[in-house]
């Protein structure tokens, strides 16, 4: 089976858009998803006007901040600060990675729990973890709305999650964690990696290098998904090898067309729940 994420991120869209109009009629004014880009890494703006695309997809308004790459952690602050105070601005996106001058956790930590709607303040990490309410880190939000849309089984199976960043595999971890999976984390310096991969029954790949794990490596009836992504001569990839995985997967996320288009259906999903005030944490 294949994890359409691009068909299902479409049908979230749709249902986004109704309800944006009816929010914005109460609110008397558009809501808006700000993304703030420092620098100028060609990968990180094509991501963020992706964002700006899909917002202007389903009426909510984007309003992109690009900073220069010579920015300082004090006025990247000062610049989230003045987001967090703008009522009609209800999410706030800062782009991962910043230039390395800045302190990024800092300053994912001075957006407002209320309006994190892409999931990377440590105070949302924590109440996500604990199973209160937050917004989830978007793309292992996404991953698990693909999988329960395919009705996965998760409850007892062993899920093998390669990445540990902040913004994808602890959060993913937690998240299959949270869903009764049985969770091994592996990271660069795991030892035997396809030992414990061959004992997956969920597989994530959010490691950021091509094709690093092999199908060989894999369960028969294994579920891969695959949050990576990279352009190679022959085609865009994953970090799971692409050849062989429809015969040995019982279901996969096909790159390109998996992981990604459910991350920023995520991220507009968040923010139109941050519109419509349903998350109360922290609101005055
Ligand atoms: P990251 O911050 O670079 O983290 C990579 C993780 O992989 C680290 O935890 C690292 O371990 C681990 N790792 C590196 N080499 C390894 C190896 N040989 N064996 C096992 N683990 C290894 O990357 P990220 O931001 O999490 O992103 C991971 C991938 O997901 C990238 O391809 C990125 O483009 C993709 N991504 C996609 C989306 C989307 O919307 N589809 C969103 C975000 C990210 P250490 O901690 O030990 O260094």
């Amino acid at each position: 089976m294949i994890l359409d994420g691009k068909s299902l991120a479409t049908q979230i869209e749709l249902k986004l858009k109704g309800q944006v109009q009816a929010i914005s009629q109460k609110l008397n004014g558009t809501p808006a998803l700000a993304t703030i880009l420092v620098g100028d890494d060609p990968s990180s703006a094509t991501y963020v006007r992706m964002k700006g695309n899909a917002c202007k997809r389903v009426g909510l308004e984007s309003i992109p901040i690009l900073l220069p790459a010579s920015t300082t952690t004090e006025q990247l602050l000062s610049k989230i600060k003045k987001l967090n105070e703008t009522p009609l601005i209800r999410g706030i996106l800062l782009q991962h990675p910043v230039p390395k001058q800045i302190n990024e956790r800092i300053c994912f930590d001075a957006i407002s729990v209320v309006k994190d709607v892409d999931g990377v303040t440590s105070l949302g990490f924590g109440l996500m973890s604990m199973g209160e309410q937050a917004y989830g880190s978007a793309t292992p939000k996404g991953i698990i709305t693909l999988l329960e849309h395919y009705k996965i089984p998760l409850e007892g199976k062993h899920a093998v999650v390669v990445g540990r960043s902040a913004i994808l595999g602890k959060p993913m971890a937690a998240m299959l964690l949270n869903k009764n999976c049985t969770v091994t984390i592996c990271h660069s310096k795991t030892q035997n990696l396809p030992h414990i991969i061959k004992q997956a029954d969920i597989v994530v790949g959010a490691v950021g290098i091509p094709e690093l794990i092999k199908t060989e490596w894999l369960k028969n009836g294994v579920v891969a998904i695959d949050a990576g992504y990279h352009n190679t001569p022959n085609g865009a990839v994953g970090d799971i090898q692409k050849e062989g995985l429809s015969s040995i997967c019982s279901a996969y996320t096909p790159v390109p067309g998996g992981v990604g288009p459910m991350t920023i259906a995520t991220l507009i999903q968040q923010t139109v729940e941050s519109a419509s005030c349903q998350f109360e944490i922290g609101r005055t």
